[in-house]
């Protein structure tokens, strides 16, 4: 038998990652976001920068915050 505080705290499970993407229609295709990512998860493809949802982390574990919308000036890149 567990003691008391170990039966009553929930399994641990992995932490779910969202990921981010950019509202194309703020978006000013300035590319200062694509730079940043530390996952490559933004490209420019068909004339719009886009995310990889499934590159993209929301920088956790790399940055205090995701890095695309830190350097956003049209505050385009949001979470998903
Ligand atoms: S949140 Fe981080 S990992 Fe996701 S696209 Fe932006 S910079 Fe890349
Ligand atoms: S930084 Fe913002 S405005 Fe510039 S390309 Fe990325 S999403 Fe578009």
């Amino acid at each position: 038998m567990y003691p008391a505080a170990h039966r009553n705290s929930r399994p641990t499970c992995k932490e779910s990652v969202m990921a981010y993407k950019i509202k194309a229609s703020d978006c000013t295709a300035c590319g200062a976001c694509e730079a940043e990512c530390p996952n490559n998860a933004i490209s420019f493809k068909k004339g719009a920068y886009a995310i990889n949802a499934d590159l993209c982390t929301e920088c956790k574990g790399q940055f205090s915050s995701p890095q695309c919308a830190s350097v956003c000036p049209a505050d385009c890149c949001v979470p998903a």
